[in-house]
C-alpha cells in the first residue's frame, strides 16, 4: 500500500515519522508534496527517505491512500486540484480542523471514498491519539485500512463524526495544554529550587506516570488522586490551591473552546 500526504507540515511530518517508527512502512511507500516555497518542509520529509515532489496531482497518482494534510481553509482548493486524478480505487484521508467529510466529498467525484481524521502531534513518538470517521461512500474494509495506519502511530478510534469536534477539543488540540502544563510544573518546580532540567524531566515522568496508570490500571482518575493525597499532606493542600483556582473548570472551558472553533471552521 502506497501512502501519500497532501501537505508536508507538522502534523504529516508527525505522522509519517511515527509511522517510519512503527517498522510497518519503509520510506518507498510514502510520498509527500508542497509547493516550491515550502521546499525546507519537504526536504525535511526527504532527510526521511521519502519521496517529495511539488505536485499534488502526482501524490494522487502515485498513492492508495491520500492524506489531506493542509490548513483548514486551503483543504477545498487542494481537494479541487486533485479531483480529476481520483479514481474510485483510491481512499481520501482529511486531517483538517473542522472540515466536514460532506463538503469534501461535494468537491471530488461522485462516491469518493473519504475519512475524517483528527490525529495529535505525539504520533511522532508513537503515542499519538486519533479518533476517525467513515464517509458514506466508503467500501467495507476502509476502516481497517485507516485502523491500520493510525494504530501503528499510536491509539486509533472510529467514531460518530459528530464527535470529531470534540475529540479536536480534547485530544487533537491536548497536547498543546499538557505541554504548558508540563512547563508550568517544571516552573515550579524551579521556583522551589530544582534545576531546570531536573524539574523538567520530573514534570513530562509526572505526567507521563499519571497518564499510564489511567490506562494501565483502569482505576478511576479520582480514586487514583485520593490514593496520592494522605490526611493534612502536601497534595492536598496543593489541591486546594487548584481547586480555588477553578483548575478542572480551566481544562472543560479549553476543550469547550476549542470544540467550537473546530465546528466554527467548518
Ligand atoms: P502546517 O502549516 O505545519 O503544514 C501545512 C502544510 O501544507 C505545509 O507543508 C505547506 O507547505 C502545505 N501546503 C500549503 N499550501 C499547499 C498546497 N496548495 N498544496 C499542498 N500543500 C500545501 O500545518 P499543520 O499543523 O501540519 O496542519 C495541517 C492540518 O492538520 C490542518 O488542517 C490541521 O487542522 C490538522 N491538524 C493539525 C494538528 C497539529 O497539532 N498541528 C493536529 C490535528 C490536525
Amino acid at each position: 500500500m502506497k501512502i501519500g500526504f497532501i501537505g508536508a507540515g507538522k502534523m504529516a511530518q508527525a505522522l509519517v515519522r511515527g509511522m517510519l517508527a512503527s517498522g510497518r512502512f519503509s520510506p518507498e511507500c510514502l510520498i509527500a508534496s508542497s509547493p516550491k516555497r515550502d521546499e525546507p518542509l519537504l526536504n525535511d520529509m526527504k532527510k526521511l527517505g521519502i519521496q517529495t515532489t511539488n505536485d499534488n496531482v502526482e501524490v494522487t497518482h502515485k498513492s492508495d491512500v491520500i492524506f489531506l494534510a493542509v490548513k483548514p481553509p486551503l483543504v477545498r482548493t487542494v481537494a479541487a486540484e486533485v479531483a480529476p486524478s481520483l479514481s474510485k480505487d483510491k481512499l481520501v484521508v482529511s486531517i483538517a480542523l473542522g472540515i466536514t467529510i460532506r463538503s469534501i466529498e461535494s468537491l471530488l467525484p461522485t462516491k469518493a471514498r473519504v475519512v475524517r481524521v483528527m490525529p495529535n502531534t505525539p504520533a511522532v513518538v508513537r503515542a499519538g491519539a486519533s479518533a476517525y470517521s467513515i464517509g458514506s461512500a466508503c467500501h467495507e474494509g476502509d476502516s481497517d485500512i485507516v485502523y491500520d495506519i493510525l494504530s501503528t502511530v499510536g491509539y486509533a478510534v472510529e467514531v460518530p463524526e459528530s464527535l470529531v469536534d470534540p475529540v479536536t477539543g480534547l485530544s487533537g488540540s491536548g497536547p498543546s495544554y499538557m505541554f504548558c502544563a508540563i512547563e508550568a510544573l517544571s516552573d515550579g518546580g524551579v521556583k522551589m529550587g530544582l534545576p531546570r532540567a531536573l524539574a523538567l524531566k520530573l514534570a513530562a515522568h509526572t505526567l507521563l506516570g499519571a497518564a499510564k496508570m489511567v490506562l494501565e490500571t483502569g482505576q478511576h482518575p479520582a480514586a487514583l488522586k485520593d490514593d496520592v493525597q494522605s490526611p493534612s499532606g502536601s497534595s492536598i493542600y496543593a489541591m486546594h490551591h487548584l481547586e480555588k483556582s477553578a483548575f478542572r473548570g480551566i481544562l472543560i472551558d479549553a476543550v469547550e473552546a476549542a470544540c467550537n472553533r473546530s465546528k466554527d471552521t467548518g
